[in-house]
């Protein structure tokens, strides 16, 4: 039997709930327990795939090929664990699924209300992934902030899960902010009295209350928050900022919250064997050394769009004991201003990303092409590979029409067009072509020299691809087709001659990236990096 741990948040968003969930897990980990997580989503989208990412931040795809939350990717980066779609609830999945016993006459007789049917549908998948999953302990984050009306159902479930699990099977972890005045440098606990109240006023009393503040608390403040809070002061942490998110749970940990948390839960508690993870964390600070990478997107204001990749791109650097140094391309940009392109020489790599649409497509292709002519090191991720193929189709072969029909239906040289699978699909949401394939590596190729075996898989997320019937020019005029699906109907990466480093995937490396244990073509395309740093220093 699985125990449970919430974990709900208050004041405001984005108070690293997603990092701190992860570091319990952490915690429980090098304990020897078994954990998994889910992320709770009270949005009425069935998944994080039909939403802006530009609000929202990145789709973090599993490898089931779920379209989820963001913090599933923290979760497994920090826990090192794959996580399902299954792992991501959202209050449309919830409804979808009562409404249809609805129709299916499984209620029959009874007026169908949110409680008790859909918070025993909550209730049902929590307990089914826990099930499933075969764990110690089952880590609940519950999005949003406490007091949003549409996070309400979920509260009530856990409320309930309380009663019926038991008192040493659940525990109710609570983080708010505690922000410290300018002016006087005084941190204020106020704000964070008012969630606790907010909480209780929906029947949870919280087990542990965690302040999410730029520094330590001062005792006094961590003695009014457990006063006001009804706990007692050792159960109370602080989040404060750390120099980097994977020591945040060594953090925690020395301030008492693994040991707190295993005997509020009646665990055994064995010594945490922290060795492991600490020589991960130590080998981010070990990079004195700085390359600088330029992120080419849309989305480059909200930085939160690309998340696995900057975290891939850091595994990488932490690898090779240097720090990636972020330059946020926006790519419209280049296209009002052809000639800022030359600024693109300051970099030491290269790198354009996921995303869909016109908008700032040509800018991309701009930067794609800045890149070959001039031997900086590249890596293009999906689009960014898709559209590295237009470049070649219009600038090496000379179709200087050709265009992935995303952007222009009517290119006389798609080359990059709809999947054939897709040509039907009328529903948009969840039906990419998603999660993880196996794909085949040439050998004697880049590709080959990566990953350094003869297959992979990786994890997609796409609509559009390489069409075939241009497979054939596309060779013929040098370009190295050095990975290929196992059914051999997609082109999954793609490569060119004479340049230090021109790689390209139709698929996601990024995702599968952990800390101590970096994706290959991150680590590849840092490597060359490093090189063209040093060229550039003789
Ligand atoms: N828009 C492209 C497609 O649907 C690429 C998607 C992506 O970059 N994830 O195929």
């Amino acid at each position: 039997m699985s125990k449970f741990i919430f974990v709900t948040g208050g004041v405001l968003s984005s108070v690293g709930k997603g990092i701190l969930t992860a570091s319990i897990g952490k915690m429980l980990q090098v304990r020897g327990y078994s954990v998994s997580v889910v992320k709770i989503d009270p949005y009425v989208n069935v998944d994080a795939g039909t939403m802006n990412p530009y609000i929202h931040g990145e789709v973090f795809v599993t490898e089931d090929g779920g379209e989820t939350d963001l913090d599933l990717g923290h979760y497994e980066r920090f826990l090192d664990i794959n996580l399902s779609k299954l792992n991501n609830i959202t209050t449309g999945q919830i409804y979808a699924t009562v409404i249809e016993k609805e129709r299916r006459g499984e209620y029959l007789g009874s007026c169908v209300q949110i409680i008790p049917h859909i918070t025993d549908e909550i209730k049902r998948r929590l307990r089914e992934v826990a099930n499933k999953s075969n764990i110690d302990v089952l880590l609940v984050e519950i999005g949003g902030t406490v007091g949003d009306i549409e996070s309400l159902p979920f509260f009530e479930a856990v409320r309930q899960m309380r009663l019926e699990e038991g008192y040493y099977n659940t525990l109710f972890v609570h983080i708010a902010l505690v922000p410290i005045l300018d002016v006087t440098h005084e941190q204020k606990s106020k704000p964070f009295q008012h969630s606790i109240q907010e909480l209780r006023r929906i029947g949870i009393q919280p087990d542990i209350l965690v302040a999410r503040c730029r520094t330590q608390l001062d005792k006094e403040v961590k003695r009014k928050i457990s006063l006001f809070g009804n706990v007692t002061p050792d159960a109370v942490f602080t989040s404060y900022d750390v120099d980097n998110i994977y020591a945040l749970p060594i953090e925690l940990d020395k301030q008492g919250m693994g040991d707190y948390i295993v005997k509020r839960l009646m665990l055994n508690n064995t010594m945490p064997n922290w060795s492991e993870w600490k020589s991960i964390v130590e080998s981010f600070r070990d990079t004195k050394d700085k390359v600088k990478i330029a992120m080419c997107g849309k989305y480059t204001k909200l930085i939160d769009s690309y998340m696995s990749i900057v975290e891939a791109l850091k595994h990488a650097g932490a690898k090779l004991k240097v720090s990636p140094e972020f330059g946020w391309i926006e790519t419209t940009e280049l296209e009002e201003d052809p000639l800022s392109i030359s600024k693109l020489s300051d970099y030491h790599g290269i790198i354009v990303l996921p995303g869909f649409g016109v908008r700032g497509s040509e800018g991309k292709i701009m930067a794609i092409k800045y890149a070959r002519e001039n031997k900086i090191p590249f890596f293009g991720i999906c689009f960014g590979f898709q559209l590295a193929v237009v470049e070649f189709m219009r600038n090496v072969v000379g179709y200087k029409e050709a265009h992935t029909t995303e952007i222009n239906p009517d290119t006389k040289y798609p080359v990059i067009d709809l999947l054939p699978e897709q040509k039907n699909v009328m529903k948009l949401g969840g039906t990419m072509r998603l999660g993880s394939y196996k794909i085949i590596i040439k050998e004697g190729t880049l590709a080959h020299s990566i990953y350094g075996c003869n297959e992979v898989f990786e994890r997609h997320r796409h609509r559009y691809g390489v069409n075939p019937e241009y497979i054939p020019i596309l060779e013929e005029n040098g370009l190295i087709i050095s990975g290929i699906s196992y059914d051999e109907k997609n082109v999954e990466f793609i490569e060119i001659k004479n340049h230090p480093f021109f790689f390209a995937s139709q698929a996601h490396p990024e995702f599968k990236s952990r800390p101590g244990r970096p994706s290959p073509p991150f680590l590849g395309f840092i490597k060359s990096c490093i090189e063209r740093k040093k060229a550039i220093q003789r």
